[in-house]
């Protein structure tokens, strides 16, 4: 197989279009894509026209408006190509306004209050910027989703909206540098993406699973990832089969699927695509999310995209890779062979460093949700403190240049391998910090808090806009200055001097680094209902609405939405957690009980009197009854819920009144677990899950 013939094939791509559009609309609707300039309506109809001869040539008989609502997976409605002309014929038709605007029922998807029941319109609109697709019959168009007032109703529209930011203050920025020729800043993403695939049958049989994506309860295997042979270790056939027609999927959709390997935890793999503009990343991810789960059900398989979907093993996240580009070529955090000297490089640095102190709270928002709260801060994730790794050379550099030092040379060693058939290999500029949630890794950053199963699409939006935000304060000194080495110096040290403390090349999993975070006064994440809160900050209210990215209702709203999605994820989970231990769990253990009572009573009858097998048996019977007993606890709580009448309340009641007991609850479940007849137990257990794939 060719990879070459096949990427791209289901994607309206510039092929495409140059095959299916007149020269004329070609070259306008480029316009349009590259420079970001509004569509001419003149030509709205051919560009609909030739994009639906090429979609049916795809074998497309519908089409549809494709958006991002604020529940990070997609939607839309699909409408067929079918029409019927003045004398009564069918025809198929599509027009230039179909294509541009589409009418949807907001009513249905979360909005937080912007939505009022009388105006439940909300409208889709066409996004130029990311290329259309046809999947399964149907031609996908990417829109951003909005209100009737006009309010963003989706994960798109606010990072359209933060591109524009950093791309406005990125290129005045380059301007105060003596840029002469890049017309725009671009910020560029590669999500890494974690997951878990598991046996379709035995997910079936895990009502947790299905109705959760994560185990709410389940003993430990015995053999969990203490021995690292899953990391990187051989591809089991079968898995290599999915990964190859997953791979084919998202080729043909534009997806430049790169790197697949076996992660740490047992049954836990990873892929990464080539990075892109932020949009079609965040596009492409919710995509890749899509095809692995389809994909998998199809290889009999259910893909769990969920931060923790197993207790003592790691769970999964994203690492979002970012970094800013002019449409020149020019990668900003690029150090170049001459750091210490490279003036746009520093200043970019020390943005990133002055943002990201002054707005770490932002960024845990971004990457706080139920899942992550269970994932963040446990040590195989990143720490729930934020913190940045340069390196140690890097940041020599950064001190040396605030003292008006370029660091000599390109600070690069030789790594000597000791073998002579081996060539001695360059290092990197920058050690591997696993252990950091945000680390520079040699020309970009990584953020690595983002959930599994969260869009990528808010991270990039507080990482467009606090970044934007800096640039316009460094472009008012620089363009004020008459003296701009001196004053990008007085930039690097003042960075070092109120904003090092977000530096930390050590350890991030270490006790040490907590109690060294609390002396330099840097924030703790303290799980999400918490982190939501940055998004009602008025500092950070005040940011959004300067960058043009949020208006404080639409702030407000996010919040709202965030807090009402965390009530509502784990209700459910109580919910389930209850029906599948009243059902399932009690119903099993009272049955198992009376078998080992009537053995016992078969022994005692026999004669033999065995002090260890009734001790047994009441060990058994004591889990039980403490498991119907921690039942009603549960159920008792979960009933107060609902009479709390504030959302915010009602959030803090479950963290801190179910979601204990929640764990109260499992912890007898699974002490019963452990000594219960495997062949009793009424579902598929860990071992099961894990292992036998
Ligand atoms: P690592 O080994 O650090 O994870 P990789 O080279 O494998 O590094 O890259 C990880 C991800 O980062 C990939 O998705 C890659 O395409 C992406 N990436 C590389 N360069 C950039 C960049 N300039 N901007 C954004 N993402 C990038
Ligand atoms: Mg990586």
């Amino acid at each position: 197989m060719n990879i070459i013939e096949i990427f791209g094939t289901r994607v309206f791509n510039d092929d495409a279009m140059r095959k299916h559009l007149t020269k004329g609309v070609y070259t306008s609707l480029q316009k349009t894509r590259e420079l970001g300039e509004t569509l001419d309506p003149e030509i709205a109809d051919d560009v609909a026209n030739g994009m639906k001869d090429w979609a049916i040539e795809q074998g497309a008989t519908h089409y549809t408006h494709w958006f991002q609502p604020m529940n990070n997976i997609t939607a839309g409605k699909h409408d067929s190509f079918l029409n019927f002309s003045d004398d009564g014929r069918a025809i198929l038709d599509f027009s230039g306004s179909a294509l541009i605007k589409g009418e949807s029922d907001a009513s249905s998807f979360p909005s937080g209050g912007l939505r009022a029941t009388f105006e439940a319109r909300g409208y889709t609109a066409w996004d130029p910027t990311s290329p259309a697709f046809v999947r399964d019959k149907t031609l996908y168009i990417p829109t951003a989703f909005c209100s009737y007032g006009g309010e963003a109703l989706d994960a798109k529209t606010p990072l359209l909206r933060s591109m524009q930011a950093v791309s406005r203050e990125g290129v005045r920025l380059l301007r105060a540098l003596g840029n002469t020729t890049s017309t725009a800043v671009i910020p560029t993403v590669g999500a890494e993406q974690e997951y878990f695939l598991v046996d379709r049958k035995l997910y079936e049989e895990r009502l947790d699973l299905k109705l959760c994506g994560r185990t709410l309860l389940g003993s430990k295997s015995s053999k969990g990832q203490e021995l690292d042979d899953h990391y990187c270790g051989r591809i089991r056939i079968r898995i290599s089969k999915f990964m190859h027609d997953l791979d084919e999927r998202l080729w043909s959709l534009g997806v430049a699927s790169k790197t697949k390997h076996n992660e740490a935890a047992p049954a836990q793999y990873e892929m990464a695509p080539i990075f892109s503009t932020a949009n079609i990343a965040c596009d492409h991810n919710q995509l890749t999310m899509e095809i692995l789960r389809t994909t998998a059900k199809e290889h009999g398989f259910a893909c769990l995209l969920h931060e923790k979907p197993f207790d003592g093993i790691n769970g999964s996240g994203k690492h979002n890779n970012y970094a800013l580009s002019t449409d020149d070529g020019i990668n900003l955090l690029k150090p170049g062979r001459n750091p210490g000297s490279n003036i746009v490089f520093l200043v970019t640095l020390s943005a990133f460093i002055t943002a990201v102190d002054e707005y770490a709270d932002l960024l845990s928002m971004s990457a706080s949700c139920p899942g992550n709260d269970r994932r963040l801060g446990a040590c195989e994730a990143p720490p729930s403190i934020i913190s940045i790794f340069l390196g140690g050379h890097l940041t020599d550099t950064l001190v040396m240049a605030a003292h008006g030092d370029a660091a000599k040379g390109n600070g690069k060693a030789m790594l000597k391998t000791g073998i002579d058939v081996l060539n001695d290999l360059l290092k990197d500029e920058s050690d591997r910090n696993r252990t950091s949630p945000f680390a520079f890794t040699g020309n970009k950053f990584e953020f690595r808090m983002v959930g599994s199963s969260q869009s990528i699409s808010t991270s990039n939006v507080v990482l467009n806009t606090i970044v934007a935000d800096t640039f316009s304060k460094f472009s008012e000194r620089l363009e004020k200055s008459d003296d701009i080495q001196k004053t990008v110096r007085e930039i690097v040290a003042d960075t070092l001097e109120n904003h090092g403390r977000i530096i930390f090349n050590g350890n991030n999993y270490s006790k040490e680094w907590h109690e060294e975070a609390k002396r330099r006064g840097l924030p703790i994440h303290s799980g999400a209902i918490d982190a939501y809160k940055a998004f009602v900050e008025e500092k950070n209210i005040k940011l959004f609405e300067r960058m043009d990215v949020f208006t404080p209702v639409e702030c407000r709203a996010r919040y709202d939405i965030l807090l009402e999605n965390y009530i509502k994820v784990v209700s459910i989970e109580a919910k389930t957690l209850f029906e599948m231990v009243k059902r399932q769990i009690i119903p099993a253990a009272v049955n198992y009980c009376g078998k080992i009572a009537a053995s016992f009573n078969q022994l005692s009858a026999a004669g033999v009197q065995n002090a260890q097998v009734q001790s047994h048996l009441e060990k058994l019977s004591e889990l039980a009854s403490a498991i119907i007993v921690r039942a009603d606890k549960l159920e008792e709580v979960v009933a107060k819920i609902n009479d709390i009448a504030n959302e915010e309340l009602k959030a803090h009641f479950i963290r801190d009144n179910v979601v204990p007991v929640m764990e109260q609850l499992r912890e007898s479940c699974d002490a019963l677990e452990a000594i219960t007849d495997r062949k009793e137990w009424p579902m598929p257990t860990y071992t099961d899950l894990l292992h036998r794939i």
